[in-house]
């Protein structure tokens, strides 16, 4: 079964939140915003891209802040890719075609 951490925006199977550790969990709902992948802001650009022809709308986060959200990404800076509940499974998919096994920090259970 997939739970979601509402803190982290994050859906995993197991008893805790491997992100945050925490215990606030729910089942995911279709609305949902699910954290995909983190890249550098060209990769995000070109997933971004990728989703959108698949009809998959994402949300894109910098680290800086998340309410600051793209406007201030550099091109260093990574961002966090974020899509719904609903098409998450599709997009975990089109990541892994895109990035394969150089995906190596989500190693999330998706
Ligand atoms: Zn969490």
């Amino acid at each position: 079964m997939q739970l979601y951490c509402p803190r982290c925006s994050l859906v995993f199977s197991g008893n805790y939140c491997p992100n945050c550790g925490g215990k606030r969990f729910r089942e995911p709902e279709d609305e949902d915003l699910c954290f995909l992948v983190e890249k550098g802001q060209i990769w995000c650009d070109m997933l971004a891209d990728v989703l959108k022809q698949h009809g998959i709308p994402c949300i894109a986060k910098g680290r800086l802040g998340a309410g600051l959200a793209m406007q201030v990404g550099s091109f260093l800076e990574t961002q966090r890719v974020y899509v719904s509940y609903a098409d998450l499974k599709e997009a975990a998919e089109i990541v892994e075609e895109l990035f394969g096994s150089e995906q190596e920090e989500n190693d999330f259970n998706v």
